[in-house]
């Protein structure tokens, strides 16, 4: 069921389940991922309000209500109570449960992607999940990116390569990370600062540069750039739409959340990024 060989020079760590028990551990990835995003909503609520995360346990907004554990279970519990307050009857807001429903399909993907083909990744990429969700949703509330999301991934990701150099007792792993750290920081330094001069203010955040490193630590330079171009696309569009519908006006546009779109970015290279690689350079075979 765990196979460990050796690939060329690389080690490859392989989990192969049968069809039953794999079906049973990915209800488990899903479970898990569901209930760390449960917490990871609080983590969005509270940290930039400055808040705790341990004290006071979860209460309802509305009547201070405490909740009790079995109202406390992920998506279940929100879908059992048809959304409001258990005491008051007050409409909890989707967003808590749409976040708790990103956690599971994420981590239940990862889990697919990675198991069988880089099983101790798994757990990075877990992790990076968690702080990608965090990252975005607070930058969405608030324009901010967190240091713990941004240098912790970029701090992850080196570490990621720490792992591959010792493992496989070669430096292409470290040298790959590196490589990315460095030009997806530089690239959305250049682009923060063109961008800066040609607005005539800042255009960007330092949190933007940093997670755009983060990214490149994890996956290598030519992720950096494949989510560079796929978070630009995006992020256009819903910028253009915003002004099209009056939302905001051109010159806010630099207003946009950038992070969001860079973590969309990375999650479609972590997903289908090689594919999409190898399609692009068939065009021009
Ligand atoms: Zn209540």
């Amino acid at each position: 069921m765990l196979s460990v060989l050796l690939s060329g020079s690389r080690l490859v760590v392989g989990l192969h389940p049968d069809p039953g028990l794999a079906m049973i551990i990915g209800a488990f990835a899903f479970a898990l991922g569901a209930s760390i995003a449960s917490f990871l909503n609080v983590v969005i609520w509270r940290v930039p309000r400055g808040e705790s995360i341990v004290r006071p346990p979860s209460h309802c907004p509305k009547c201070n209500a405490p909740i009790r554990w079995w109202q406390n279970i992920p998506i279940l519990s929100w879908l059992a109570l048809r959304g409001r307050c258990a005491n008051c009857r007050e409409p909890i807001s989707p967003r808590y449960v749409i976040v708790e429903f990103i956690g599971g399909t994420l981590f239940l993907s990862a889990f697919l992607k990675y198991a069988s083909s880089n099983l101790l990744f798994l757990p990075f990429a877990w992790i990076w999940i968690s702080l990608m969700i965090v990252g975005s949703f607070i930058d969405f509330d608030h324009k901010l990116l967190p240091d713990f999301v941004t240098v912790g991934g970029m701090v992850l990701g080196v570490l990621c390569g720490v792992l591959g150099a010792v493992l496989n007792a070669s430096l292409a792993d470290l040298i790959w990370s590196l490589g990315g750290l460095a030009l997806g920081f530089s690239l959305l330094w250049l682009v923060r600062f063109f961008g800066s001069k040609a607005f005539g203010r800042e255009a960007m955040g330092l949190g933007d540069v940093f997670l755009m490193g983060a990214v490149g630590a994890l996956f290598g330079p030519v992720a950096v750039l494949v989510t560079l171009i796929i978070s630009s696309v995006l992020g256009s569009i819903v910028g253009l739409a915003m002004v099209a519908f009056a939302k905001t006006r051109l010159g806010h546009f630099a207003e946009i959340p950038y992070g969001p779109y860079i973590c969309l970015g990375c999650l479609v290279w972590m997903f289908y990024g090689p594919g999409l690689v190898s399609a692009y350079l068939n065009l021009f075979r």
